[in-house]
């Protein structure tokens, strides 16, 4: 009996290190220790970060959240079913966990999580948290109504120690961006018709600047045609990862 079970947990375990080991994963340094991002796909990924894990819009099309760690912190930029998903939520679940919705995404998840408006300043679990806008500027669906209407989607500007990181949400390179500061990292969505053009991106870029941009929802666009503009921008390092 003792056997089994301990095949059972080792089997597990194995299970764990495999489901975690399929994913590409970076480690940026701080001044509080390392930041490390787990890329899931498309707008889902997670922070580790001084102990705490911090999923981003988990939804269950990328992973087995049933093997992820379970979450600190829980980000949605929106209600989209790429973006948020209830059940996926439920299975980060533990004592403690702090969701941070949007409007929508709050009343549809029964009321429960902070419901963050753009320009809130969050502090939780000793991280600091911006919550900026994401919304369309051009792209709208056939009766004129934009994806992402203003006022509806959030991103997120995460202070870990040192490095700011900045999750843009589904938004297009709208002019409050001028606005952001310090940008050490930036994850910028690029698939159309829904978020902005490798040109958009590269406007977006050119707005705050950032040292690293990941671009990321990326879907089918070519990654190579925003590895051209780039390539004359010194200042942003771009880096892809498997975020289709
Ligand atoms: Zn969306
Ligand atoms: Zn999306």
């Amino acid at each position: 009996m003792k056997i089994i079970s301990l095949l059972t947990v080792l089997l597990f375990c194995n299970a764990m290190v495999m489901s975690q080991e399929n994913f590409q994963k970076d480690t940026i340094r701080t001044d509080k220790g390392d930041l490390e991002i787990t890329f899931l796909g498309h707008g889902t990924l997670y922070f580790t970060f001084d102990s705490k894990v911090i999923h981003i819009d988990p939804v269950d099309m990328y992973a087995d959240y049933s093997l992820l760690p379970k979450a600190d912190l829980i980000f949605v930029t929106h209600q989209h079913h790429d973006h948020f998903q209830a059940g996926t939520i439920d299975l980060l679940m533990k004592e403690g966990t702090e969701l941070v919705f949007t409007k929508i995404c709050a009343d549809s998840y029964q009321g429960e999580g902070i419901s963050a408006a753009n320009g809130d300043m969050l502090n939780l679990k000793d991280i600091r948290v911006e919550v900026v806008p994401a919304y369309n500027l051009v792209h709208e669906r056939s009766n004129g109504v934009p994806f992402h209407p203003k006022g509806e989607g959030n991103g997120y500007v995460f202070n870990f120690g040192d490095k700011q990181v900045y999750i843009g949400g589904d938004t297009e390179n709208i002019p409050e961006m001028k606005k952001l500061k310090d940008i050490d990292i930036a994850f910028l969505p690029m698939n159309l018709p829904y978020t902005m053009t490798p040109e958009m991106v590269v406007e977006a870029v050119i707005m705050f600047k950032p040292k690293i941009l990941y671009p990321y929802h990326y879907g089918n666009t070519n990654i190579d045609d925003l590895l051209t503009l780039m390539k004359d921008i010194d200042y942003c390092e771009v880096r892809v990862r498997e975020m289709r």
